[in-house]
């Protein structure tokens, strides 16, 4: 199970939204979430300068491509 609750203020501070490898029909807040459902071409990860990041003490990226592994 993931380490960052899935909860409206987590998913406010998710900046996937701004990031290279986002597919803009996608969803979003994948390290709560799980990985998503669509390829996901890799352009860069923009997770490290997340709020959540760094408050759960993440280490990794690609929570849409990889799912949650940490
Ligand atoms: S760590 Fe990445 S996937 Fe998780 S909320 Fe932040 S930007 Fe979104
Ligand atoms: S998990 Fe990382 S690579 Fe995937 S959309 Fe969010 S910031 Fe980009």
């Amino acid at each position: 199970m993931s380490k960052v609750a899935d909860n409206n203020e987590n998913m406010a501070n998710c900046i996937c939204g701004e990031c290279p490898s986002k597919n803009q029909d996608d969803t979003e807040f994948y390290c709560a979430k799980g990985k998503s459902p669509m390829h996901v071409r890799r352009r860069g990860c923009v997770c490290n300068d997340c709020r959540n990041w760094r408050n759960y003490g993440l280490s990794n990226g690609y929570y849409c491509d990889e799912g949650v592994t940490e």
